[in-house]
């Protein structure tokens, strides 16, 4: 069929959600009779039209696009740049960050490595900088290192590591959380370092520890390995130093000081009302509007 005999055919309006359905074109088909109207009442050429069509229907796709990378990425709600108080880090610049986030480093496999002590935002951080690259069309896994250490080791154990480290290809970073306390591979190869192996210089790692890389060897079988596994991490990496006081204890001892202030405040305010009552006290009033009742 050539392109006159299709215009001269009569075409059948009516088929067009179906069409639409099995084309795969879910915005053509919320979005057609209006942009039609539009069309109609402003006069479109055909081709603008389309275009417009064709334009709703890619910035949706994208947006569904991210919306089942977020799913996937398992990311914990709430922990974003957005909601990150970077006056609470003052040894990480905040351009530094909006550089991480803006993700040319994951192009290259480099990766982040974010030390320091408990509470001090490490995961905050690393889920924040996970979020913004998948809103820039990234794919990202948040784990805690000893979840997928488990699922690997279980993986070897049906001969099905090589399989289950593939399917992780796909994300361009992983974040594995807390990586201090993954336990020590009793295996001669550890499945923490296979994974830092395979993805060295192609896919990143963004790994959140308590510990000084001088602990570290409690994670892997021996010292060889952990440090060809720091070897490789470190090799094109931004190492994030992140030894504050705990935001958490921060926030606790702010509250607390809060409290104690408004309990100031308000023990404040009963005296000064007190000190009022006495200067305008509300039985002289009383009493005064009886005496003038009285006079009355
Ligand atoms: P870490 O992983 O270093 O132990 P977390 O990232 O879990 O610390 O932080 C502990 C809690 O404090 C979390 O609820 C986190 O959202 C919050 N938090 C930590 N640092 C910040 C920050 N700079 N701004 C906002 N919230 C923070
Ligand atoms: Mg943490």
């Amino acid at each position: 069929m050539t392109a006159s005999t299709r215009t001269t055919r009569a075409v059948d309006v009516h088929a067009l959600p179906a069409m639409l359905t099995a084309l795969r074109l879910p915005s053509f088909h919320r979005h057609w009779t209006a942009l039609a109207e539009c069309a109609d009442t402003e006069g479109w050429p055909a081709a603008r039209f389309l275009a417009a069509l064709a334009e709703v229907e890619l910035a949706e796709r994208e947006t569904r696009r991210i919306q089942r990378h977020l799913a996937e990425s398992r990311l914990p709600g709430g922990k974003t740049l957005a909601t990150f108080d970077f006056k609470a880090l003052p040894g990480v610049p905040r351009a530094r960050v909006e550089a991480l986030a803006a993700g040319d480093w994951v192009e290259t496999g480099a990766n982040l490595i974010a030390i320091g002590n408990s509470g001090a935002g490490k995961t905050h951080l690393l889920c924040a900088i996970g979020h913004a690259l998948v809103e820039t069309g990234r794919r990202v896994f948040y784990t805690r290192t000893t979840d997928l250490v488990q699922r690997l080791q279980a993986a070897r154990r049906d001969l099905a590591l090589e399989a289950a480290l593939g399917k992780l290809d796909k994300y361009d970073l992983i974040i594995l959380d807390d990586i201090g306390y993954a336990q020590k591979d009793q295996a001669e190869t550890s499945v923490l370092f296979e994974l830092i192996a395979r993805r060295y210089e192609t896919r990143s790692l963004a790994i959140a520890a308590n510990q000084p890389f001088s602990a570290w060897e409690r994670v892997f079988p021996d010292k060889a390995v952990t440090v060809a596994a720091i070897d490789r991490l470190v090799h094109h990496a931004t190492i994030l130093e992140m030894n504050v006081d705990s935001y958490r204890r921060r926030a606790a001892a702010d509250r607390t000081t809060a409290e104690i202030n408004s309990r100031a405040t308000t023990t404040d305010n009963l005296a000064d009302n007190l000190a009022d009552n006495q200067d305008h006290p509300v039985g002289d009033s009383l009493a005064e509007k009886a005496e003038k009742d009285v006079i009355i």
